[in-house]
């Protein structure tokens, strides 16, 4: 089996790239493994000399988040736009979320969606109105 490419960023070089186990040997015994930067060489001390970069990724989340996310806009996903939120903030320029001022698209879903109360569309000129201001 292949080792699995571990991804690091390397202080030496400052490039993303890939970290190197070598066997380190003593005489004809081995003794441990080198780690070095598969790009200029560069040999770490120890494991905890390295950036490794899948601790930063996104991908912390466990799966018991996913799960929770995903019930929580299977109902109806649509519904939960930021434009449909009573948080929703527009502004000529931007368009924010009222509860932590990040920014936002219309189209985004959110956890923390409100309804907006609004008097029921029927002849969806609400929606027609949008799409020209959008283009
Ligand atoms: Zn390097």
């Amino acid at each position: 089996m292949p080792a699995k490419s571990v991804e690091i960023q390397c202080p030496a070089c400052g490039k993303d790239t890939l970290l190197r186990r070598e066997p380190k040997y003593d005489g004809f015994k081995k003794v441990g493994e080198r780690l070095l930067c598969a790009s200029c060489k560069h040999e770490f001390a120890g494991e905890n000399e390295v950036s490794f970069k899948t601790l930063a990724r996104p991908s912390v989340f466990s799966d018991a988040d996913k799960l929770k996310k995903a019930d929580i806009f299977a109902d109806d996903e649509k519904g939960r736009n930021c434009r449909r939120c009573r948080q929703y903030v527009v502004n000529p320029f931007v368009q924010r979320c009222g509860l932590d001022n990040r920014l936002v698209q219309a189209t985004d879903l959110c956890e923390r969606f409100e309804k907006k109360e609004e008097p029921p569309a029927e002849n969806g000129q609400e929606e027609e109105k949008e799409n020209r201001e959008s283009h």
